[in-house]
């Protein structure tokens, strides 16, 4: 693992505990990610992160929109995946980036609990997650 993501995870846990992000660690989040997390944060500021939970099962993914006008939705697990071109292209398959902007967003929206939670039975969920 990198150092830049090491420290980003230091800082994600802080957030996470605190559910409130200061100044000095949105600079650093922003000197880490660069571009992608100005992104992150308009998408962030739209409200558009919601976290889809399965019910009883209570596992989630989250579903964010993007920024073209389109507003198409890709699904992410904001530590590993996200069903966006970019995460395909920049961190699979040229290693340029640490992650992409949907990511950055629900991870944002995750450590400061400002998601918007939606509801589903775990078959939707299921159904939902076979279509990655
Ligand atoms: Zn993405």
């Amino acid at each position: 693992m990198s150092i830049s993501n090491l420290v980003a995870d230091t800082i994600w846990q802080k957030i996470e505990s605190t559910h409130s992000v200061t100044d000095d660690q949105l600079s650093i989040l922003h000197f880490i990610f660069g571009k992608n997390f100005e992104r992150a944060t308009r998408i962030f500021d739209q409200g558009g992160v919601k976290r889809i939970s399965g019910e009883p099962s209570g596992r989630s993914i989250f579903q964010v929109v993007g920024e073209s006008r389109k507003k198409e939705e890709y699904l992410c697990f904001p530590e590993h995946y996200c069903s966006c071109y970019s995460f395909f292209y920049d961190i699979v398959n040229r290693g340029e980036e640490l992650c992409c902007k949907h990511q950055l967003a629900a991870r944002l929206a995750a450590s400061t609990a400002t998601c918007i939670d939606v509801k589903v039975s775990d078959d939707e969920l299921a159904l939902l997650l076979s279509k990655l």
